[in-house]
C-alpha cells in the first residue's frame, strides 16, 4: 500500500472520505472537533494542488424527517472558516450536478457532496455497500483517501466500496489512529489492560483477545461484579451479568495469574450521587448495597502494578463516572499514568469523555476517537475498510 505522501496529487481528482458525523443543533454546529480533525489531509491536498471532493456522513437516514436534520450545509460552512477558504456544498450525492461541479474544478478547489447516508433513504445503500453506488462514487475521482476512522469497521459505499475501484490510501487521522494501535500486535512488556465499563457481555470479545497478550488485566467497573459473583463473593444489588458468570469462571480458572479483580468497593443503596456513599472490602458488600466504584486499596493495587508497565490499553471507566462521587478513582488513575508518563492507548468513548473532563486528554499517548471501530481492533477484528485499502 501507498502512503498517501507517496502519490502525485498535482491535478488530480482526489475523493477523501471524511468523518464529519458532528452533534449538529437546530442547524449549529455543537462540537466541531471532527472537522479539525480533517484540517491536515485537506490542508496537505490543497499544497500538493488536487481537486478536492469530499464525502462524509452524518447521523442515520431512517426517513424523511432525517434529511432536514442531518443536511451537511452547516459542516460546509464551518469548514470554509476552518480553512479560509471557499468550499462548494454540492446538496446531491449523485447526478448532473454533482459531475458538471466536478467538471468544472480547478486545482485547490474544494466540494463537499450531500451526506453519503441520504443514499440509505431507499434501499440502504451506501450502508449496505451498493456496488453501483461504489463504483459511481469512485468515477467521479481518481485518487481515494480514507480518512473517516469512526466508519472502518463498516463496509460502506463511500469506504469499502470506493476503495474497491480507485487507487486508495489512508488519510492522516487514520495513520495516526493505526501506528498507534498497532502498537497492540506486538506489545512490549508488562503490558497492562484496564477494562471497566458496564457489561461483561460488550467486552467478551475484547477480553478473549488480549488476555492471550497481556500480563495483567486490571478489571473495573460494573463487568468486575460478575467477576466476583464468579467467585462466589456477595455483590448486594450490583450490576450482574447473569449469563456470562460461566465465562467469567472460566477466564478467572484459565488466567487467574492475570487477572486483577477490585479488593475493595465503593457501596451505595441507590444508583445516585446524593446518597452517603461507603467503601468496603469486597467480602463486606451487604445485600441492599450496589458497587459503584473501586475503592482506594484497589486503586493503589492498580497504581502498583501499572508502575512498571510498558504499555497500556484503557477501555471503559472504572466506576459510575456520570456521579462525581463515583469518578474519583478513574481520575486518580488517569492522573497516575500521566504524572508517570506510562504509555497509555485510551480507547472508546466512555473513558475518553473521562480524560477530557479531568482534562489529562492531551497528555495521553495515544486517545482513539473510534468508539466501536477501536473496540472491534481491540477484539483482533479485521476491519473491512482497512483491509480494503491494504
Ligand atoms: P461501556 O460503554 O461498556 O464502557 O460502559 C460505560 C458505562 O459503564 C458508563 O455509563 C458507566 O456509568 C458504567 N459503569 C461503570 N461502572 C459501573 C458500575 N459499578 N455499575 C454500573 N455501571 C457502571
Amino acid at each position: 500500500m501507498k502512503k498517501l505522501n507517496e502519490f502525485n496529487l498535482n491535478n488530480k481528482k482526489v475523493i477523501i472520505r471524511c468523518d464529519f458525523n458532528v452533534p449538529i443543533k437546530d442547524g449549529k454546529i455543537i462540537d466541531d472537533t471532527r472537522i479539525k480533525a480533517a484540517l491536515e489531509t485537506i490542508n496537505y491536498c490543497i499544497k500538493q494542488n488536487a481537486k478536492i471532493i469530499l464525502l462524509s456522513h452524518l447521523g442515520r437516514i431512517k426517513e424523511e424527517a432525517d434529511l432536514v436534520k442531518n443536511d451537511l450545509l452547516p459542516v460546509s460552512l464551518r469548514l470554509s472558516e476552518l480553512l479560509n477558504k471557499k468550499v462548494l456544498f454540492v446538496n446531491k450525492t449523485r447526478g448532473k450536478e454533482v459531475t458538471q461541479t466536478i467538471a468544472n474544478m480547478h486545482p485547490q478547489d474544494i466540494i463537499l457532496l450531500q451526506n453519503t447516508r441520504y443514499e440509505d433513504l431507499t434501499g440502504k445503500k451506501e450502508s449496505s455497500n451498493d456496488e453501483e453506488l461504489g463504483k459511481y462514487w469512485a468515477s467521479l475521482g481518481e485518487i481515494f483517501i480514507n480518512d473517516a476512522f469512526g466508519t472502518i469497521h463498516r463496509a460502506h459505499a463511500s469506504n469499502v466500496g470506493i476503495a474497491t475501484y480507485l487507487p486508495s490510501t489512508f488519510g492522516f487521522l487514520i495513520e495516526k489512529e493505526l501506528t498507534a494501535l498497532n502498537n497492540l500486535n506486538n506489545p512490549e512488556h508488562p503490558f497492562v489492560v484496564i477494562l471497566g465499563g458496564a457489561k461483561v457481555n460488550d467486552k467478551i470479545g475484547v477480553i478473549e483477545n488480549l488476555v492471550t497478550k497481556a500480563d495483567k488485566i486490571l478489571i473495573g467497573g460494573g463487568m468486575a461484579f460478575t467477576f466476583l459473583k464468579a467467585q462466589n463473593y456477595e455483590i448486594g444489588t450490583s450490576l450482574l451479568d447473569e449469563a456470562n458468570i460461566d465465562f467469567c469462571k472460566k477466564i478467572l480458572k484459565k488466567y487467574s495469574s492475570k487477572i486483577v479483580l477490585p479488593i475493595d468497593i465503593a457501596v451505595s443503596k441507590t444508583f445516585t450521587n446524593d446518597e452517603k456513599y461507603r467503601t468496603t472490602t469486597i467480602e463486606n458488600i451487604k445485600n441492599d448495597e450496589m458497587g459503584l466504584d473501586i475503592g482506594p486499596k484497589t486503586t493503589a493495587l492498580f497504581e502498583e502494578i501499572l508502575s512498571s508497565a510498558k504499555l497500556v490499553v484503557w477501555n471503559g471507566p472504572l466506576g459510575v463516572y456520570e456521579f462525581n462521587n463515583y469518578r474519583i478513582n478513574t481520575d486518580k488513575l488517569l492522573n497516575y499514568i500521566v504524572n508517570n508518563n506510562i504509555k497509555t492507548i485510551l480507547a472508546g468513548g466512555d473513558i475518553v469523555a473521562v480524560a477530557t473532563t479531568a482534562g489529562v486528554k492531551d497528555k495521553i499517548y495515544h486517545v482513539s476517537t473510534g468508539g466501536g471501530a477501536t473496540l472491534e481492533y481491540l477484539e483482533g477484528k479485521k476491519l473491512p475498510g482497512i483491509e480494503a485499502i491494504k
